[in-house]
Order: structure tokens, then sequence, then C-alpha cells
């Protein structure tokens, strides 16, 4: 699947009007001077797929996210992103996958809340399309800012998880780790039995 649309309201420096951006088949760049907005796009992405952390939208709190206005002008207390992605290999079968967020701001209380295709959906089911999408939030599927600086700064190890994480090794790490736990439950209900076993 790819990107192909983004739509983003009352984000960040994105008025209430928003702005809805097409992205077409290949490579997109988006320019600007400093300042303009062009990391707030992505941050609008990660936003959309789930980001639990204020952080990684590189915002105090979720509120902040909420668009400040100029002066003068009253501040909304929502902001909305849509996210659409396409599978575009089979013009028979033509997938469209839909994914809103809205944070809504009630009495200084953040709600947050899903869609997928329209539907009002849970946090975890954004993170099963996620999973589907081999799209990770913490890993290098987004390459933000600083991070070639950062990639370039670490150590061999670190790099070699860095590579393994891109590679999809890591989920069969976690995989093989949760196998060893269960066989060595198994083990020791074994080991219990064959105790049981012998005293009887
Ligand atoms: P650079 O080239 O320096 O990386 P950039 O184009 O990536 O710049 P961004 O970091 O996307 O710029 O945008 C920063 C701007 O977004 C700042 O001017 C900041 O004031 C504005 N901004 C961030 N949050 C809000 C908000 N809640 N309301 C209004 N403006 C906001
Ligand atoms: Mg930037």
């Amino acid at each position: 699947m790819r990107l192909y649309s983004l739509e983003i309201k009352n984000f960040k420096s994105f008025c209430p009007e928003g702005i809805k951006l097409d992205f077409r088949p290949g490579m997109t760049m988006i320019g600007g001077p400093n300042g303009s907005g062009k990391s707030n796009i992505g941050d609008s992405l990660l936003f959309v797929l789930g980001t639990r952390s204020s952080k990684t939208v590189r915002a105090d709190k979720m509120d902040d996210l909420i668009h400040i206005p100029k002066e003068g002008q009253r501040r909304k207390n929502e902001a909305y992103v849509t996210a659409v992605f396409v599978n575009e290999t089979d013009s028979e079968n033509f997938e469209k996958l839909e994914i809103s967020r809205v944070i809504e701001d009630i009495n200084g209380e953040i709600r947050s809340t899903y869609y997928l295709n329209g539907k009002k959906a849970r946090h975890t089911d954004i993170d099963k399309v996620m999973e589907d999408m081999g799209l990770q939030l913490d890993s290098y599927s987004f390459v933000l800012q600083g991070d070639i600086n950062d990639f370039i700064k670490r150590t061999g190890t670190e790099r070699r998880k860095l590579l393994e994480t891109i590679a999809g090794i890591e989920s069969y790490n976690m995989k093989i780790d949760a196998a060893k736990e269960q066989i060595n439950e198994i083990e020791k209900n074994v080991a219990a039995s064959e105790t049981l076993q012998a005293e009887i």
C-alpha cells in the first residue's frame, strides 16, 4: 500500500480550513523555508497512525498539537488528520484504506478518536492495520529530521540492531524469545511431572 493523500486540519501550524496533500506514485518532496511546517506534515502522519507519545510529534503535551491561531482569533478545541492509503497493483481490486484521528480538548482533558474507513475504531485496530502494512512507528519506517546524524554516530552493535529492525528480523527475534520462554515453562512442568511420577 502507498500513501495516497493526507488531510490536515487545525493540527499544529495548519489552520482550521486545513490542507489536503495528494501524493503521486514515486517520490514526493516538500520544500519551504525554515519553520514553514514541513516537519509538521510528517508529525501529522505519525499522529494519524496512532503515536501515543506527544514527544514523537515534537510537542510537550497532546493539546499542543491543536492549532494556536494568530492573535484575535478563537482557538478551536480539536485537531484532525486523515491519511488515505491505496493498493493500486491490481486495477480490478483497487483497495483503499482511510484512517482518521481527531483529538478534542474537553475542558482540559484530551480525547482521541480514531476512524477506519469512516467507522469509529479502537487504537488496537490501527495497530493491526499498521502491522498488516509492515509499518512500525518506533522503528525506521519513518526517518525524521536528525535521524541520519544519529545513525552515523551509532556504534556497530546499535547500527546492527537498527538494520535488523529495518529488515524485519526483530519481530522474529521477539517470537524466538517468546518460544524460548514457553519451552522453559514446559521443561519445568515436565520436571515436576517426573518427580511426581517417581514418587508414585
Ligand atoms: P525546518 O526547515 O527548520 O525544519 P519546518 O518546515 O520543518 O522547519 P516545522 O517544524 O514543521 O517547520 O514547523 C514549525 C512551526 O510550526 C513553528 O513556526 C511553530 O510555531 C509552528 N507550530 C507548531 N505547533 C503549532 C501550533 N499548535 N499552533 C500553531 N503553530 C504551531
Ligand atoms: Mg523540519
